[in-house]
């Protein structure tokens, strides 16, 4: 058996890859060992970047109805009062409006809608097939070919392509073939995520943060919201003895409307642990492979962006292996492009996760004055908002300066007033085709 490209992994990352390949008639096939699929929580939250690239393949249109439109994130730190509404000490606004495109805005689907829809859509295609469930198990060097020994049932089949790609998520085997090696760390917190009805009120991504605790509310489609609640790390067996009020009680403390929406809950097997993790890699190309999303990077989750790098990780790689094809030339040489454009981006944004992370790590009353400062800042500096939503957006990488430290904490005063940002300088700062493919024009 023979393909242009396998692909060991079918989540996102793996299927937006297969579908942008297929559509383009290279023989690809889908290894995925879960045969189910959807047992836990993953990423539900769609930038508008990932927007973009699923409108390109024709994915968007039946996403809309499964799907939630966020326009904006609001933040409010508060202080808690026992057995009243908390006190709003801080509310600040993100807002996706402000960017100059159509895809001005994020949407929140579940995870598993995501995926169903990109498969739908690939199984449209005559090269596209996969295997599930197969496991991967390793792969070889046949001169210009790969062989990759895939694990179907009771028997093992050998079979080559000209490309092996990795998205089988952080436990990755294809990177560890490739030997690529791997910088992990741990934060101090973990989170509780769990998916519940939602209040009539609840119809924007809205976040709550007191100076011990951390709530996060993502409103789904179907009248649902995905929440996430930080707990400190080595608490979950505890919580989980002590039974769910304690955890419904969490939820009403941040918001009285709560009630009987979270305790539709019932029973703690609905509640998934989650534990960030960061991770980066040497490097994501070798002759021959390549490793993609959470294989080749795992970001903490505060930012919502694993489930985004990873479909943007896809287009990319999609696109030059379609001109690779074109071509017929295989070598890392060209591989080597999607390295170019990816790692700074996805490092980058791996920064910027992490930093979104130690924001909400430290529970010191100063450091939550610190962070309500900056966060009032970010709204109202227009360049500070219009950088960060770029940022977050996929739309466009706008480092930080020295500049825009002091701006965080308000300084120099009065520059808020002065400045606006008008809509063709904000333009001028997304990719453009250049930045996505440069292959097409070297
Ligand atoms: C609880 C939780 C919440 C999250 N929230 C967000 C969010 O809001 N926004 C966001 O952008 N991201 C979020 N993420 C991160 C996001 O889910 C991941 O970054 C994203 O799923 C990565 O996609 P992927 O395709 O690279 O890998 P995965 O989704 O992990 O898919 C890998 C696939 O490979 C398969 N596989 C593994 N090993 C093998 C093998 N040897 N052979 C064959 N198949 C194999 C697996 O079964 C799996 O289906 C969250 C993650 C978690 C856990």
């Amino acid at each position: 058996m023979d393909y242009d490209v396998i692909i060991i992994g079918g989540g996102v990352g793996g299927l937006t890859l297969g579908l942008t390949l297929s559509r383009e008639g290279i023989r690809t096939l889908v290894v995925e060992k879960d045969p189910k699929g959807g047992l836990v929580y993953k990423g539900e939250l769609l930038q508008p970047k990932s927007l973009q690239i699923l409108d390109k393949l024709n994915v968007l249109d039946p996403l809309l109805p499964n799907s939630y439109q966020l326009d904006r994130i609001h933040t409010f730190e508060v202080e808690l009062k026992e057995g009243d509404r908390p006190q709003t000490l801080c509310h600040s606004r993100l807002n996706y409006n402000l960017l100059p495109t159509k895809y001005n805005h994020a949407r929140m689907a579940p995870h598993e809608k995501i995926r169903a829809l990109l498969m739908e859509s690939a199984e449209r295609y005559p090269h596209f097939e996969m295997w599930k469930p197969a496991v991967f198990e390793r792969m070889e060097d046949r001169g210009n070919v790969k062989a990759a020994y895939i694990k179907k049932g009771k028997e093992v089949f050998e079979i080559t392509a000209r490309v092996v790609i990795g998205a089988e998520g952080r436990l990755s085997k294809v990177r560890k073939a490739m030997e690529v090696s791997l910088h992990s760390m741990q934060y101090n917190h973990h989170f509780l995520t769990v998916t519940f009805p939602r209040p009539p009120s609840l119809t924007e991504a809205t976040i709550f943060a007191a100076r011990n605790h951390f709530v996060g509310l993502f409103p789904l489609p179907d009248q649902q919201v995905r929440s996430v609640y930080m707990i400190e790390p080595g608490r979950y067996k505890e919580m989980r003895k002590a039974g769910l009020e304690p955890v419904f009680q969490a939820y009403y403390d941040f918001m009285p409307e709560m009630k009987g929406y979270v305790d539709q809950i019932q029973k703690w097997k609905e509640i998934q642990l989650m534990i960030p993790i960061r991770h980066n890699t040497s490097h994501y190309v070798d002759n021959g492979s390549a490793i993609l999303g959470d294989a080749a990077h795992s970001v903490h989750p505060m930012a919502g962006e694993g489930m985004n790098m990873a479909i943007q990780d896809a287009d990319i790689l999609g696109e030059l292996l379609i001109w690779m094809k074109e071509r017929d030339q295989w070598g890392k040489e060209q591989l080597d492009w999607y390295e170019r454009v990816r790692k700074p981006r996805s490092e980058f944004i791996s920064g910027l996760s992490h930093q979104s992370a130690l924001v909400y790590s430290f529970s010191s009353r100063p450091w939550q004055k610190v962070r309500m400062r900056a966060l009032r800042y970010l709204e109202q500096d227009p360049r500070l908002h219009f950088k960060h939503l770029l940022n977050i957006s996929g739309m466009g990488m706008w480092k930080m300066n020295l500049l825009d430290w002091p701006r965080h904490m308000g300084f120099p005063p009065g520059q808020t007033k002065r400045y606006r940002m008008g809509e063709e300088e904000m333009e001028r700062r997304f990719f453009t085709e250049k930045d996505d493919y440069p292959w097409r024009t070297k």
